[in-house]
């Protein structure tokens, strides 16, 4: 299902801005549907969306549900900013219909917030390395294996496909702070 688009006729080629669907609503907790069609014009148009909402509001990453789209779709997108000054660079990357085809043992904690939860950051155990298949925005298959920063976005994006996000991966809430008192620690 796609929602309406808030989108004039004539701005149909250009990327807009979409609000952010905040944590109690329910798009955040559903499991997002698989797309038929990568190529599809309403996809393609919600990819350039996602890229331009994810680099407007700092984000490392975004899901389709987080702009009230419930599709499996997120967008990889990290570069150093506000949000996260470490973050390495990367090639902002569409990811549709992923499927992680392995994990690592090894866990490791790191601070992750999320554009849903404002205000919020918390300590998360990850999975250190992953294997992952998924389709690109072409729609070709590509398979590929993620460690450290990029394996941590892939599955806090990936859990937001079936409506888990970062708070319920806690291990404790004393592992929860504030963005302000976060960014006084660093
Ligand atoms: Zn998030």
């Amino acid at each position: 299902m796609i929602l309406s688009h808030l989108k004039l006729e004539t701005e149909h080629d250009m990327p807009i801005l979409r609000q952010i669907s905040q944590l109690g609503h329910p798009v955040l907790r559903g499991v997002a549907g698989k797309i038929t069609d990568p190529l599809a014009p309403e996809i393609q148009a919600i990819i350039d969306d996602l890229l331009a909402t994810a680099a407007d509001a700092q984000g490392v990453g975004i899901a389709a549900p987080q702009v009230y789209e419930p599709l499996s779709l997120f967008i990889m997108a990290s570069r150093p900013n506000q949000r996260y000054p470490s973050a390495p660079v990367m090639e902002p990357l569409a990811v549709i219909n992923p499927e992680i085809l392995w994990v690592s043992d090894e866990k490791e904690n790191g601070w992750e917030g999320c554009l849903s939860i404002p205000g919020l950051r918390g300590l998360v155990p990850r999975r250190l390395r992953l294997g992952v298949r998924y389709l690109n925005r072409e729609g070709k298959v590509i398979e590929g294996e993620y460690n450290d920063f990029p394996a941590r976005v892939f599955q806090h994006e990936f859990d937001h496909l079936q409506g888990i996000v970062f708070i319920d991966r806690l291990e404790s809430t004393l592992d929860l702070v504030t963005e302000k008192e976060y960014l006084r620690r660093l």
